[in-house]
């Protein structure tokens, strides 16, 4: 009888997210597999992105919905999707960012090519004002800047993960007024409304098929 009612939240997990069934997903995190939007079948190239979610951190796959909706929105001129392809939990002491060093540390061990790497914590606090935070990055291991991935705090809203993403694809910050990329605080176009611009959008579809071609990122052929 205990047997039962300890596997009860299992099945009931399983019909929402089968993951569940996973032994490779906790079971708390198998939502973020299957209750999250896969690339649009209209893709050419879907990338897979890797999950970490710190322990402590709030995020939830409705959040992170959010954020691969509006980068299914920014990169479509790209003709690329993303995808979750897997996610884990790492320490506590990667749930509050203060230092350079963690965010190093963060990835050093679990880097793989062919997918992008992102990381879900509480708070990243920004290394160069002592006191602010800030929402996300695009972090290169010092000791090996080949090595990279994304860090995303609970703070952000929708729009971060497809700047940092930018980022990933080769864009630096920029000074065009309708450019998600640009930093400069505007009222004009709102945040929802910023997009890669057509000089940016050049940038990231070399972007794009320099890393499919040298392995840095694989396309998924048949997304779940
Ligand atoms: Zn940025």
């Amino acid at each position: 009888m205990l047997g039962l009612l300890v596997m009860l939240p299992l099945v009931l997990g399983a019909q929402q997210c089968p993951s569940v069934l996973d032994p490779a997903v906790e079971p708390r995190l198998a939502c973020f597999v299957d209750a999250t939007p896969a690339c649009p079948p209209d893709r050419r190239y879907c990338v897979g992105l890797q999950l970490h979610l710190a322990d402590g951190a709030e995020q939830t796959p409705a959040w992170m919905a959010a954020e691969l909706e509006h980068a299914f929105k920014l990169f479509a001129p790209a003709d690329v999707g993303f995808t979750v392809v897997g996610i884990d939990a790492i320490s506590a002491e990667f749930a509050v960012m203060h230092t350079a060093d963690q965010r190093d540390e963060v990835g050093r061990q679990q880097f793989t090519r062919g997918v992008i790497h992102v990381y879900l914590v509480a708070q990243l606090d920004d290394v160069d004002i002592p006191g602010a935070q800030i929402r996300g990055v695009h972090w290169r291991q010092r000791s090996n800047t080949d090595k990279r991935w994304i860090i995303l705090s609970q703070i952000g809203s929708n729009v971060v993960m497809a700047h940092e993403l930018g980022h990933f694809f080769g864009l630096p910050h920029s000074r065009y007024t309708d450019s998600i990329m640009n930093k400069r605080p505007r009222e004009q176009p709102p945040w929802d409304a910023r997009v890669f611009v057509p000089q940016e959008l050049e940038i990231v579809l070399k972007q794009r098929d320099a890393m499919l071609r040298d392995g840095s990122l694989e396309t998924i052929s048949s997304p779940r």
